[in-house]
């Protein structure tokens, strides 16, 4: 069955990223673009959704049924990834909002046919519990769920496929870490000689190495890492050192970091980069996992 492409993967490039080492440091940093594939749909989304909507379409699901925050970049990208599909779509959002009042992230679901439930913050962390699940089928029948940030199965193999892009010849390769279903689907994928180094945005994130391990095919299990030490006061959380940092990396390079996830990984690889934290030569790179939309 063909898939609905909605991005443009000609687009995906590396960026060599020439000065963001600290001066005395041996290493070389890149950039994999994925950011540049589609204004909406973040780089990492539209991979943890493609068989996500292969098995909609093949199962004739009546609608796609997803679940987000108010500003998530998971959301707008089922949003648009199933308006190109053809198939309705339903986002159910934590916490209670104005639906006057929507923000321009939940605005943008709506415009493309996403239709929002609400519900409140308690109820939401039911949402992967079989009495939610069954009420979710009562309300919207022969839907096709997908949990929240794409994280089952179908999206760890789609994520996997974005190793088409990292050549042999990388010695790390750095992403940021939310669910981490982009991770595992990666890891499972690359070739085992490459170190692949999770950033997690939000404190304690190392809880989720235990889910990772468990999910990893076991030859790839091994030469991996997860670290939490760069989430500077929390997820979503945006102090004035990041704000300062955001802007000086996109004059320097000329393209924007996401304010969640990326600028930090980024500030955590030059934090990591002064502490001599790379073995000399080491060939990094960073994936641009998009979620503009955010900012
Ligand atoms: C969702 C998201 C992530 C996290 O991806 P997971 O697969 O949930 O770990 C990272 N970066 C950006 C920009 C995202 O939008």
């Amino acid at each position: 069955m063909a898939i609905t492409s909605v991005v443009d993967e000609r687009r995906i490039f590396i960026q060599s990223l020439e000065g963001f080492v600290p001066d005395g440091v041996k290493a070389s940093v890149s950039m994999l673009r994925l950011d540049e594939m589609h204004p909406l749909i973040s780089g990492n989304k539209w991979y943890k959704l493609k068989y996500n909507i292969v098995i909609a379409q093949t199962t004739k699901a009546a609608s796609i049924v997803t679940f987000g925050g108010a500003y998530s970049n998971h959301l707008i990208a089922t949003a648009a990834a199933a308006f190109n599909a053809g198939i309705p779509s339903v986002g159910i959002v934590r916490g209670e909002q104005d639906e006057n009042k929507l923000n321009p992230v939940l605005q943008q679901c709506k415009e493309m046919g996403m239709a929002l439930q609400f519900i409140s913050r308690q109820n939401y962390t039911l949402r992967d519990q079989d009495i939610f699940l069954d009420d979710v089928e009562y309300r919207y029948p022969d839907s096709y769920v997908i949990p929240e940030g794409g994280a089952n199965l179908a999206g760890q193999l789609g994520a996997g496929e974005i190793a088409d892009f990292i050549s042999d010849q990388y010695t790390h390769v750095l992403l940021s870490v939310g669910s981490a279903t982009t991770f595992i689907g990666l890891r499972n994928t690359l070739p085992a000689h490459q170190h692949l180094y999770g950033f997690a945005p939000m404190k304690n994130g190392t809880y989720l190495s235990k889910e990772i391990s468990s999910r990893l095919f076991p030859l790839q299990n091994k030469n991996w890492e997860l670290t939490d030490r760069f989430h500077f006061g929390g997820f979503g959380k945006l102090p004035s050192e990041v704000q300062e940092f955001m802007p000086w990396f996109d004059a320097r390079f000329g393209f924007q970091l996401d304010r969640v996830y990326t600028a930090k990984m980024m500030m955590g690889l030059q934090e990591m980069l002064s502490e001599g934290a790379f073995p000399e030569n080491a060939s990094i790179l960073c994936i641009h996992s998009g979620g503009l939309t955010g900012n």
